[in-house]
């Protein structure tokens, strides 16, 4: 590209690969989280490095397979099946990978930053934990706010890191949103993914299935209200109930911290400015959901919502050309889309005089 100076030289800039990335990813959605990775990093020209997660190392080795079989020159695309703390932070601390893009925990996160700092300073991007405002205005139809709010929540049994997982509901609705979200959950099929009609299977290992269960726990010992669910599903497997929670305050667990399960919390709120700072009041920042007819309310909470992603009337609505990440402590960088591709790229500046003897 010609940059314009201040006409005394020629400039421009070379847009380069960085060299090698290295990418971890975690095991909530492995075949999509390795596509947003491997697109742009191949796309600049790199050369890439991935690692999956301990629980989904499967699905990565057979995209792995199919590039081969492509053509794909052996070297490009390198995935490895590794532990965290052992491989990951090989990759994280390697002093010949020039970028490290990483989705996970914010704990880990900040491990990466760290070994990254420590070894060869190499560019980071993270896509970390949420713990996103799902936002229903007072003048918001009811029964297509729960379906919405639901979905946010529970899809893909509540393990995505922008599940819609506070529910602030205005208190001219929040009495029949609660009853309304109460029966949605009751009647959600659990089972055997595998079968028809079946909307939620089993959390991923029985890590995650305990955690969810002590979060649970905390929510009925903190005097939250549980309307649905609250305990496992059977007596076989990971799976749990869709627990509902309503009367939830904003300094209980439930309501602060990524619990990455089937359990929703609704919060009552009077007004834009409550809720406005009460959703900002939160060290994630990925997304958020608002729900209302009101292109004046849309409008302001679209701007005051410090996130990444607003999603109005819809909720996970992705496509490759939409930039996901997160402000505060959800991360930095973003993903998909032509932002991505600043993540993969070095710039450099060439200035060339024009006044050199040489060239005349
Ligand atoms: P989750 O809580 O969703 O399992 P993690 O942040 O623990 O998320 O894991 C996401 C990815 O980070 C996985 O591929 C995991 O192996 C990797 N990972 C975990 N610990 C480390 C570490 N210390 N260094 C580098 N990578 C790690």
């Amino acid at each position: 590209m010609t940059v314009r100076g201040d006409g005394s030289h020629h400039v421009q800039t070379l847009h380069e690969p960085i060299g090698v990335a290295g990418q971890i990813i975690p095991w909530n959605f492995p075949l999509l989280m390795l596509s947003w990775k491997l697109g742009p990093a191949l796309a600049c020209g790199n050369t890439v490095v991935l690692k999956t997660a301990e629980q989904t190392p499967l699905s990565a080795l057979l995209v792995g397979r199919l590039l081969h079989e492509a053509g794909l020159p052996e070297g490009v695309v390198n995935i490895v099946s590794g532990f965290g703390p052992t491989a990951g932070a090989a990759i994280a601390s390697h002093m010949d990978i020039d970028k490290v893009a990483f989705t996970g925990s914010t704990d880990v996160g900040k491990i990466i930053l760290e070994l990254a700092s420590k070894s060869n300073l190499k560019a980071v991007t993270l896509e970390l934990g949420g713990k996103s405002p799902f936002i229903v205005c007072e003048d918001a139809d009811v029964d297509q706010a729960v379906e919405m709010a639901h979905f946010a929540l529970f899809f893909n049994q509540g393990q995505c890191c922008c599940a819609g997982s506070r529910t602030f509901v205005h208190e001219r609705v929040y009495d029949e949103f609660v009853e309304k979200a109460k029966a949605r959950a009751i009647n959600r099929a659990v089972g055997d993914p595998f079968k028809s009609g079946i909307e939620q299977g089993p959390q991923v290992d029985s890590e995650q299935f305990e955690k969810i269960l002590k979060y649970i726990r905390h929510g009925v010992d903190s005097g939250a209200t549980l309307q649905a669910g609250g305990d496992r599903h059977g007596s076989k497997g990971y799976y749990i109930q869709p627990t509902v929670f309503s009367d939830v305050k904003d300094d209980m667990l439930i309501a602060k911290d990524e619990i990455f399960g089937p359990v929703q919390t609704i919060l009552k709120f009077k007004n834009l400015d409550e809720v406005i700072a009460r959703a900002n009041n939160s060290r994630y920042g990925l997304a958020a959901g608002v729900f209302t007819q009101n292109l004046d309310t849309a409008n302001r909470l679209m701007r005051a919502l410090r996130v990444g992603s607003v999603w109005i009337n819809c909720f996970d609505v992705f496509d490759a050309t939409i930039p996901f990440g997160g402000y505060k402590m959800s991360g930095i960088g973003r993903e998909k889309g032509i932002y991505s591709l600043n993540n993969y790229l070095q710039v450099k500046a060439v200035v060339t005089s024009i006044k050199n003897p040489a060239w005349l």
